[in-house]
Protein backbone atom coordinates (compact mmCIF):
# COMPACT_ATOMS: atom_id res chain seq x y z
CA UNK A 1 0.00 0.00 0.00
CA UNK A 2 1.52 3.47 -1.13
CA UNK A 3 1.90 5.63 2.17
CA UNK A 4 -0.73 7.73 3.31
CA UNK A 5 0.39 11.33 3.88
CA UNK A 6 -2.52 13.29 4.36
CA UNK A 7 -1.06 16.48 3.60
CA UNK A 8 0.16 15.69 0.13
CA UNK A 9 -3.77 14.90 -0.21
CA UNK A 10 -4.93 18.45 0.70
CA UNK A 11 -2.33 19.59 -1.63
CA UNK A 12 -3.50 17.16 -4.55
CA UNK A 13 -7.10 18.59 -3.69
CA UNK A 14 -6.01 22.26 -3.54
CA UNK A 15 -4.35 22.08 -6.65
CA UNK A 16 -7.28 20.35 -8.75
CA UNK A 17 -9.24 23.45 -7.40
CA UNK A 18 -6.36 26.03 -8.26
CA UNK A 19 -7.14 24.86 -12.33
CA UNK A 20 -10.67 24.94 -12.55
CA UNK A 21 -9.97 28.66 -10.88
CA UNK A 22 -7.05 30.05 -12.65
CA UNK A 23 -5.66 31.14 -9.75
CA UNK A 24 -2.88 32.57 -10.63
CA UNK A 25 0.49 31.18 -9.64
CA UNK A 26 1.84 32.84 -6.48
CA UNK A 27 -2.04 32.62 -5.07
CA UNK A 28 -1.47 28.95 -6.13
CA UNK A 29 1.90 28.26 -4.52
CA UNK A 30 0.63 30.59 -1.53
CA UNK A 31 -2.69 28.43 -0.33
CA UNK A 32 -0.57 25.27 -0.91
CA UNK A 33 1.70 26.25 2.31
CA UNK A 34 0.69 27.28 6.04
CA UNK A 35 1.68 30.56 6.52
CA UNK A 36 3.49 29.95 9.95
CA UNK A 37 4.01 26.48 11.61
CA UNK A 38 5.41 25.67 14.81
CA UNK A 39 6.69 22.45 16.59
CA UNK A 40 7.87 22.57 20.36
CA UNK A 41 9.00 19.66 22.74
CA UNK A 42 7.14 19.56 26.17
CA UNK A 43 8.48 17.84 29.05
CA UNK A 44 5.67 16.58 31.10
CA UNK A 45 5.65 15.04 34.68
CA UNK A 46 4.15 11.85 34.71
CA UNK A 47 2.47 9.98 37.66
CA UNK A 48 5.43 7.98 38.71
CA UNK A 49 7.58 11.21 38.76
CA UNK A 50 9.46 10.48 35.74
CA UNK A 51 9.59 13.24 33.30
CA UNK A 52 8.28 12.39 29.44
CA UNK A 53 8.99 14.53 26.67
CA UNK A 54 5.87 14.59 23.97
CA UNK A 55 5.83 15.90 20.73
CA UNK A 56 3.47 19.35 19.93
CA UNK A 57 2.25 21.07 16.81
CA UNK A 58 0.73 24.29 16.20
CA UNK A 59 -0.09 25.20 12.62
CA UNK A 60 -1.32 28.40 11.23
CA UNK A 61 -2.12 27.69 7.70
CA UNK A 62 -3.63 31.07 6.78
CA UNK A 63 -5.10 33.97 8.12
CA UNK A 64 -6.52 36.23 5.03
CA UNK A 65 -10.19 36.20 6.58
CA UNK A 66 -9.51 36.26 10.17
CA UNK A 67 -7.94 35.06 13.25
CA UNK A 68 -6.76 31.10 12.22
CA UNK A 69 -9.19 28.85 14.21
CA UNK A 70 -8.97 25.24 14.68
CA UNK A 71 -8.95 22.19 17.00
CA UNK A 72 -5.93 20.07 19.08
CA UNK A 73 -5.74 16.41 18.28
CA UNK A 74 -4.59 14.36 20.98
CA UNK A 75 -3.25 11.01 19.11
CA UNK A 76 -0.74 8.41 19.10
CA UNK A 77 -0.68 8.48 14.99
CA UNK A 78 -0.78 12.37 14.60
CA UNK A 79 2.34 13.55 13.33
CA UNK A 80 3.47 17.32 11.63
CA UNK A 81 1.80 16.36 8.07
CA UNK A 82 -1.77 15.31 9.57
CA UNK A 83 -2.00 18.39 11.54
CA UNK A 84 -1.04 20.80 8.12
CA UNK A 85 -3.57 18.82 6.87
CA UNK A 86 -6.02 19.58 9.29
CA UNK A 87 -5.09 22.68 9.56
CA UNK A 88 -5.78 23.29 5.55
CA UNK A 89 -8.82 22.00 5.73
CA UNK A 90 -10.02 23.99 8.63
CA UNK A 91 -9.25 27.06 6.05
CA UNK A 92 -11.84 25.70 3.17
CA UNK A 93 -13.80 24.72 6.49
CA UNK A 94 -14.35 28.17 8.11
CA UNK A 95 -14.66 29.61 4.34
CA UNK A 96 -17.09 27.40 3.05
CA UNK A 97 -19.42 27.72 6.00
CA UNK A 98 -18.46 31.86 5.51
CA UNK A 99 -17.32 32.88 9.13
CA UNK A 100 -14.72 35.88 9.20
CA UNK A 101 -11.75 33.05 10.49
CA UNK A 102 -8.74 31.70 9.07
CA UNK A 103 -7.75 27.61 9.68
CA UNK A 104 -5.11 26.23 12.02
CA UNK A 105 -4.76 23.05 13.50
CA UNK A 106 -2.67 21.87 16.82
CA UNK A 107 -1.80 18.67 18.25
CA UNK A 108 0.12 16.34 20.34
CA UNK A 109 1.23 12.87 19.70
CA UNK A 110 0.32 10.98 22.39
CA UNK A 111 -2.24 8.48 23.82
CA UNK A 112 -4.48 10.36 25.95
CA UNK A 113 -6.06 6.93 26.51
CA UNK A 114 -2.94 5.56 28.57
CA UNK A 115 -2.89 8.58 30.85
CA UNK A 116 -4.38 9.59 34.07
CA UNK A 117 -6.31 13.25 34.30
CA UNK A 118 -3.67 14.22 36.60
CA UNK A 119 -0.93 13.83 33.82
CA UNK A 120 -3.60 15.04 31.08
CA UNK A 121 -3.59 18.63 32.70
CA UNK A 122 -0.40 18.67 33.43
CA UNK A 123 0.21 18.22 29.21
CA UNK A 124 -2.73 20.55 28.75
CA UNK A 125 -0.76 23.11 30.54
CA UNK A 126 2.36 22.29 28.77
CA UNK A 127 0.85 23.12 26.01
CA UNK A 128 -0.65 25.71 26.79
CA UNK A 129 2.72 27.94 28.04
CA UNK A 130 4.14 26.70 24.92
CA UNK A 131 1.69 28.25 22.36
CA UNK A 132 0.44 30.98 24.61
CA UNK A 133 2.46 33.55 22.67
CA UNK A 134 1.08 33.05 19.31
CA UNK A 135 -3.10 32.33 20.33
CA UNK A 136 -5.36 34.87 21.70
CA UNK A 137 -8.88 36.11 20.48
CA UNK A 138 -7.53 38.05 17.61
CA UNK A 139 -4.64 35.26 16.23
CA UNK A 140 -5.31 31.80 16.78
CA UNK A 141 -8.12 30.11 18.37
CA UNK A 142 -8.04 26.43 19.80
CA UNK A 143 -10.61 24.00 20.53
CA UNK A 144 -11.16 20.37 20.57
CA UNK A 145 -10.67 17.89 18.49
CA UNK A 146 -9.86 13.92 18.81
CA UNK A 147 -9.19 12.57 21.90
CA UNK A 148 -9.34 16.51 23.35
CA UNK A 149 -12.19 17.45 25.94
CA UNK A 150 -14.30 20.87 26.72
CA UNK A 151 -12.57 19.86 30.10
CA UNK A 152 -8.90 19.84 28.63
CA UNK A 153 -10.07 23.23 27.02
CA UNK A 154 -10.89 24.47 30.70
CA UNK A 155 -7.31 23.90 32.23
CA UNK A 156 -5.89 25.07 28.77
CA UNK A 157 -7.97 28.56 29.43
CA UNK A 158 -7.24 28.23 32.93
CA UNK A 159 -3.83 28.70 32.36
CA UNK A 160 -3.62 31.38 29.72
CA UNK A 161 -5.44 33.28 32.14
CA UNK A 162 -2.62 32.82 34.80
CA UNK A 163 -0.16 33.55 32.19
CA UNK A 164 -2.02 37.06 31.07
CA UNK A 165 -3.54 37.69 34.44
CA UNK A 166 -6.54 38.69 32.73
CA UNK A 167 -9.99 36.72 31.83
CA UNK A 168 -9.88 35.69 28.30
CA UNK A 169 -12.53 32.84 27.88
CA UNK A 170 -12.36 33.47 23.72
CA UNK A 171 -9.02 31.96 23.59
CA UNK A 172 -10.06 28.90 23.43
CA UNK A 173 -13.65 27.20 22.91
CA UNK A 174 -15.30 23.94 23.23
CA UNK A 175 -15.08 24.67 26.97
CA UNK A 176 -17.52 24.06 29.80
CA UNK A 177 -20.75 25.78 29.77
CA UNK A 178 -19.97 27.47 33.32
CA UNK A 179 -16.81 29.09 31.84
CA UNK A 180 -17.92 30.20 29.07
CA UNK A 181 -18.90 27.35 26.42
CA UNK A 182 -21.48 27.62 24.21
CA UNK A 183 -24.76 26.05 24.65
CA UNK A 184 -24.94 23.17 21.49
CA UNK A 185 -21.24 23.25 21.01
CA UNK A 186 -21.26 19.48 22.69
CA UNK A 187 -23.31 18.09 19.68
CA UNK A 188 -22.71 20.57 17.10
CA UNK A 189 -20.32 18.59 14.31
CA UNK A 190 -22.76 16.19 14.45
CA UNK A 191 -26.07 18.25 14.34
CA UNK A 192 -24.27 20.45 11.35
CA UNK A 193 -24.20 17.33 9.52
CA UNK A 194 -27.63 16.24 9.98
CA UNK A 195 -28.61 19.57 8.97
CA UNK A 196 -26.57 19.21 5.78
CA UNK A 197 -28.02 15.82 5.37
CA UNK A 198 -31.36 17.22 5.68
CA UNK A 199 -31.07 19.58 2.43
CA UNK A 200 -29.15 16.91 0.46
CA UNK A 201 -32.24 14.55 1.21
CA UNK A 202 -34.18 17.41 -0.29
CA UNK A 203 -32.26 17.88 -3.54
CA UNK A 204 -31.76 14.14 -4.19
CA UNK A 205 -35.31 13.60 -4.24
CA UNK A 206 -35.30 11.39 -1.10
CA UNK A 207 -37.17 10.46 1.60
CA UNK A 208 -34.74 10.15 4.73
CA UNK A 209 -37.76 8.43 7.49
CA UNK A 210 -36.84 4.97 8.71
CA UNK A 211 -34.27 4.80 5.72
CA UNK A 212 -30.85 2.38 7.51
CA UNK A 213 -27.58 4.35 8.50
CA UNK A 214 -23.95 3.27 10.20
CA UNK A 215 -21.73 4.92 11.93
CA UNK A 216 -18.10 4.23 11.56
CA UNK A 217 -16.54 6.15 14.65
CA UNK A 218 -18.23 6.07 17.71
CA UNK A 219 -16.63 9.61 19.68
CA UNK A 220 -18.18 12.44 19.83
CA UNK A 221 -19.28 13.04 16.47
CA UNK A 222 -20.49 9.32 16.10
CA UNK A 223 -22.76 9.19 18.87
CA UNK A 224 -24.61 12.55 18.36
CA UNK A 225 -25.10 11.71 14.78
CA UNK A 226 -27.07 8.59 15.60
CA UNK A 227 -28.80 10.37 18.17
CA UNK A 228 -29.94 13.29 16.26
CA UNK A 229 -30.43 11.93 12.70
CA UNK A 230 -33.08 9.66 14.47
CA UNK A 231 -34.34 12.01 16.23
CA UNK A 232 -34.60 14.90 13.58
CA UNK A 233 -34.79 12.75 10.22
CA UNK A 234 -36.07 9.44 11.80
CA UNK A 235 -33.28 7.27 9.86
CA UNK A 236 -32.78 4.04 11.58
CA UNK A 237 -29.14 3.09 13.31
CA UNK A 238 -28.16 -0.58 11.28
CA UNK A 239 -24.92 -0.42 12.68
CA UNK A 240 -22.11 1.22 14.57
CA UNK A 241 -18.33 0.82 15.38
CA UNK A 242 -15.14 1.90 17.04
CA UNK A 243 -12.02 1.52 17.28
CA UNK A 244 -12.46 -2.17 18.12
CA UNK A 245 -15.04 -3.06 16.01
CA UNK A 246 -18.50 -2.67 14.84
CA UNK A 247 -22.02 -3.89 16.21
CA UNK A 248 -24.89 -4.72 13.02
CA UNK A 249 -28.38 -5.73 13.26
CA UNK A 250 -30.54 -4.35 10.00
CA UNK A 251 -33.68 -4.30 11.51
CA UNK A 252 -32.38 -1.14 13.73
CA UNK A 253 -30.65 -0.49 16.96
CA UNK A 254 -32.06 1.62 19.64
CA UNK A 255 -29.48 4.76 19.34
CA UNK A 256 -30.00 5.74 23.29
CA UNK A 257 -28.84 2.63 24.37
CA UNK A 258 -26.38 1.90 22.03
CA UNK A 259 -25.00 5.16 23.32
CA UNK A 260 -25.55 4.45 26.84
CA UNK A 261 -23.78 1.10 26.47
CA UNK A 262 -20.67 2.57 24.76
CA UNK A 263 -20.38 5.12 27.83
CA UNK A 264 -20.54 3.10 30.03
CA UNK A 265 -17.93 -0.09 28.35
CA UNK A 266 -15.82 1.91 26.98
CA UNK A 267 -16.45 -0.17 23.72
CA UNK A 268 -19.35 -1.35 21.35
CA UNK A 269 -18.32 -5.14 21.52
CA UNK A 270 -20.85 -7.43 23.32
CA UNK A 271 -23.76 -5.01 22.63
CA UNK A 272 -27.31 -7.83 22.86
CA UNK A 273 -29.39 -8.39 19.51
CA UNK A 274 -26.70 -7.42 17.51
CA UNK A 275 -23.90 -9.36 14.90
CA UNK A 276 -20.04 -8.38 15.12
CA UNK A 277 -18.95 -6.24 12.01
CA UNK A 278 -15.39 -5.49 11.48
CA UNK A 279 -15.14 -1.71 10.59
CA UNK A 280 -14.07 -2.64 6.99
CA UNK A 281 -17.42 -4.47 6.69
CA UNK A 282 -19.36 -1.70 8.12
CA UNK A 283 -17.98 0.62 5.27
CA UNK A 284 -19.73 -1.53 2.70
CA UNK A 285 -23.14 -2.42 4.20
CA UNK A 286 -26.26 -1.59 2.02
CA UNK A 287 -27.52 1.51 3.92
CA UNK A 288 -28.72 4.40 2.55
CA UNK A 289 -26.62 7.32 4.84
CA UNK A 290 -22.42 6.29 6.23
CA UNK A 291 -21.66 8.69 8.97
CA UNK A 292 -17.67 7.99 8.51
CA UNK A 293 -16.86 9.93 11.42
CA UNK A 294 -13.32 8.43 12.63
CA UNK A 295 -10.15 9.33 10.81
CA UNK A 296 -8.72 10.18 7.48
CA UNK A 297 -8.01 7.15 4.65
CA UNK A 298 -10.73 4.66 5.76
CA UNK A 299 -12.69 4.61 2.29
CA UNK A 300 -9.67 4.13 -0.29
CA UNK A 301 -9.21 2.89 -4.49
CA UNK A 302 -9.22 -0.60 -2.80
CA UNK A 303 -12.85 -0.13 -1.03
CA UNK A 304 -14.71 2.39 -2.71
CA UNK A 305 -15.89 0.10 -5.11
CA UNK A 306 -17.38 -2.04 -2.71
CA UNK A 307 -19.41 1.26 -0.71
CA UNK A 308 -23.09 0.49 -1.09
CA UNK A 309 -24.64 3.62 0.60
CA UNK A 310 -26.37 6.42 -1.52
CA UNK A 311 -24.90 9.21 0.79
CA UNK A 312 -21.79 9.44 2.61
CA UNK A 313 -21.68 12.11 5.16
CA UNK A 314 -18.43 12.76 6.61
CA UNK A 315 -18.19 13.97 10.31
CA UNK A 316 -14.50 12.91 10.48
CA UNK A 317 -11.75 14.38 8.00
CA UNK A 318 -10.12 13.42 5.82
CA UNK A 319 -11.87 10.01 5.87
CA UNK A 320 -11.62 9.44 1.56
CA UNK A 321 -9.00 9.31 -0.68
CA UNK A 322 -8.90 11.37 -3.88
CA UNK A 323 -9.09 7.92 -6.17
CA UNK A 324 -12.23 6.60 -3.95
CA UNK A 325 -13.67 10.39 -4.33
CA UNK A 326 -13.69 9.52 -8.17
CA UNK A 327 -15.09 6.28 -7.98
CA UNK A 328 -18.01 7.25 -5.42
CA UNK A 329 -18.50 9.98 -7.61
CA UNK A 330 -18.68 7.00 -10.60
CA UNK A 331 -20.89 4.76 -9.38
CA UNK A 332 -23.61 7.88 -7.74
CA UNK A 333 -22.99 7.90 -4.52
CA UNK A 334 -23.52 11.35 -2.86
CA UNK A 335 -20.71 12.65 -0.60
CA UNK A 336 -21.20 15.22 1.27
CA UNK A 337 -17.43 16.52 1.94
CA UNK A 338 -15.49 16.70 5.51
CA UNK A 339 -14.99 20.07 5.27
CA UNK A 340 -18.84 20.71 4.55
CA UNK A 341 -20.54 17.89 6.96
CA UNK A 342 -18.37 18.28 9.61
CA UNK A 343 -18.45 22.44 10.17
CA UNK A 344 -21.13 23.34 12.72
CA UNK A 345 -18.23 22.24 14.93
CA UNK A 346 -16.16 25.50 14.65
CA UNK A 347 -19.03 27.37 13.38
CA UNK A 348 -20.80 27.15 16.91
CA UNK A 349 -17.07 27.58 17.82
CA UNK A 350 -17.38 30.50 16.50
CA UNK A 351 -20.67 31.28 18.31
CA UNK A 352 -18.89 30.72 21.42
CA UNK A 353 -15.91 33.28 20.30
CA UNK A 354 -18.90 36.06 19.81
CA UNK A 355 -20.85 35.00 23.16
CA UNK A 356 -17.34 35.38 25.00
CA UNK A 357 -17.16 39.23 23.31
CA UNK A 358 -20.12 40.52 24.50
CA UNK A 359 -19.96 38.34 27.68
CA UNK A 360 -23.82 37.92 26.86
CA UNK A 361 -25.06 34.28 26.35
CA UNK A 362 -27.39 32.82 24.00
CA UNK A 363 -30.03 30.16 24.99
CA UNK A 364 -29.94 26.83 22.71
CA UNK A 365 -32.87 27.53 20.41
CA UNK A 366 -30.90 30.26 19.09
CA UNK A 367 -27.56 27.98 18.59
CA UNK A 368 -29.55 25.73 16.69
CA UNK A 369 -31.49 27.93 14.74
CA UNK A 370 -27.90 29.98 13.28
CA UNK A 371 -26.57 26.68 12.92
CA UNK A 372 -29.29 25.81 10.72
CA UNK A 373 -28.94 28.74 8.67
CA UNK A 374 -25.39 28.32 8.18
CA UNK A 375 -24.96 24.56 7.10
CA UNK A 376 -28.23 25.20 5.42
CA UNK A 377 -26.81 28.13 3.16
CA UNK A 378 -23.40 26.36 3.14
CA UNK A 379 -24.58 23.04 1.50
CA UNK A 380 -26.95 24.69 -0.98
CA UNK A 381 -23.67 27.24 -2.16
CA UNK A 382 -21.59 23.77 -2.46
CA UNK A 383 -25.10 21.80 -4.26
CA UNK A 384 -25.10 25.05 -6.98
CA UNK A 385 -21.57 24.67 -7.73
CA UNK A 386 -21.68 21.01 -7.98
CA UNK A 387 -24.52 21.27 -10.54
CA UNK A 388 -23.16 24.44 -12.74
CA UNK A 389 -19.26 22.82 -12.62
CA UNK A 390 -20.52 18.97 -12.82
CA UNK A 391 -17.67 18.24 -11.09
CA UNK A 392 -17.78 15.99 -7.40
CA UNK A 393 -19.18 17.47 -4.47
CA UNK A 394 -15.96 18.02 -2.65
CA UNK A 395 -14.49 19.55 -5.94
CA UNK A 396 -16.94 21.91 -5.87
CA UNK A 397 -16.93 22.71 -1.93
CA UNK A 398 -13.22 23.77 -2.93
CA UNK A 399 -14.49 25.87 -5.82
CA UNK A 400 -16.20 28.01 -3.30
CA UNK A 401 -14.04 28.14 -0.47
CA UNK A 402 -10.92 28.38 -2.25
CA UNK A 403 -12.54 31.66 -4.28
CA UNK A 404 -13.37 33.11 -1.05
CA UNK A 405 -9.84 32.63 0.57
CA UNK A 406 -8.08 33.57 -2.54
CA UNK A 407 -10.24 36.61 -2.88
CA UNK A 408 -9.38 37.76 0.77
CA UNK A 409 -5.49 37.23 0.06
CA UNK A 410 -6.03 39.92 -3.16
CA UNK A 411 -7.83 42.07 -0.82
CA UNK A 412 -4.74 42.60 1.57
CA UNK A 413 -2.47 42.86 -1.24
CA UNK A 414 -0.79 39.80 -0.58
CA UNK A 415 -0.67 38.31 -3.91
N1 LIG B 1 -11.85 20.08 15.56
C1 LIG B 1 -13.07 20.52 14.97
C2 LIG B 1 -12.97 20.48 13.46
O1 LIG B 1 -12.20 19.73 12.91
C3 LIG B 1 -13.56 21.86 15.53
C4 LIG B 1 -12.66 23.03 15.38
C5 LIG B 1 -13.11 24.27 16.14
O2 LIG B 1 -14.15 24.25 16.78
O3 LIG B 1 -12.36 25.25 16.09
O4 LIG B 1 -13.70 21.12 12.77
Amino acid sequence: MPEFNPFKIAQAQLDAAAVRLGLDPATHELLRWPQIEFKFTLPVEMDDGKIRIFHGYRVQYNSARGPTKGGLRWHPEATFDTIRALAAWMTWKTAVVDIPLGGGKGGVTCNPKEMSEREKQRLARAYMRAVARIVSVSKDVPAPDVYTTPQIMAWMMDEYEVLVGEHHPGVITGKPIPLGGSEGRGDATARGGVYALREAGRVLGIDLKDKTMAIQGFGNAGQFAALLAHEIMGLKLAAASDSRGGIYNPKGLDPRQVVDYKLKKGSLQGYPGAEAVTNEQLLELDVTVLFPSALENVITESNAPKIKCRISCELANGPTTPEADEILYANNVFVIPDFLANAGGVTVSYFEQVQNTYNFYWPLDEVHRRLDEKMTRAFHGVYQMYQREKVNMRQAAYLVSVARVAEACKLRGWV
